[in-house]
């Protein structure tokens, strides 16, 4: 039997409109959002946040840790930027583990296209959780061109494990004979 959720897209300054909406989210409620990177305003604010947050009562606000090195790369570190970013105002539940490495394996019910059966893993936490509220922004990126609400909800949900499937067909390639040595990828390749 297909097991479809159902989903409401609204805008993110229509605020009535998601007060309206909000009844519908049925059982234990998290709030998906992006508490942003450290020194960079480019994220939903966290005044917005709340302004939402208080309409539901302030649910845990949910996030996954980052595969890069850096400051949300363990659950502890990312809550604490967190709160220097002002999200102080609900519990945070950094949902894979303080290393990423706490899975909810999901087996996808179709074959892909090239006829495998398909093993997800997101973060542990999410099965405690009966509706999701997920806040999404918009941005340029390197590999897909745009990330936005999808790109929250894919790699946004996924364990460390299926972050990293997720980039498994992303490798850096040198031409050679192109290469002046200049030494920037090496300054800039986190592992
Ligand atoms: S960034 Fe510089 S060193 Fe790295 S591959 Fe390109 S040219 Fe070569």
């Amino acid at each position: 039997m297909e097991n479809k959720a159902k989903v409401y897209f609204v805008k993110l300054n229509e605020l009535e409109k998601i007060r309206s909406v909000l009844p519908q989210f049925e059982g234990k409620l998290g709030l998906k959002c992006h508490f942003g990177e450290e020194g960079n305003d480019a994220f939903v604010s966290a005044d917005l946040i709340k302004q939402i947050a208080s309409m539901v009562n302030y649910p845990p606000m949910l996030e996954t840790t980052v595969l890069y090195r850096g400051s949300r790369s363990n659950a502890s570190s990312h809550n604490e930027v967190a709160r220097k970013h002002g999200f102080d105002f609900a519990d945070i539940d950094i949902f894979d583990g303080e290393e990423g490495d706490n899975s909810l394996e999901i087996e996808m019910s179709r074959e892909n296209k090239n006829g495998e059966a398909k093993t997800y893993f997101l973060g542990k936490n999410l099965e405690n959780y009966d509706s999701l509220l997920v806040i999404s922004h918009f941005k340029g990126h390197i590999a897909a061109g745009f990330g936005g609400a999808i790109k929250n909800l894919s790699m946004g949900l996924a364990a460390r494990r299926g972050k990293l499937d997720m980039h498994a067909g992303v490798k850096h390639q040198v031409t050679e004979n192109e290469c002046t040595i200049c030494g920037t990828c090496i300054k800039n390749c986190p592992v």
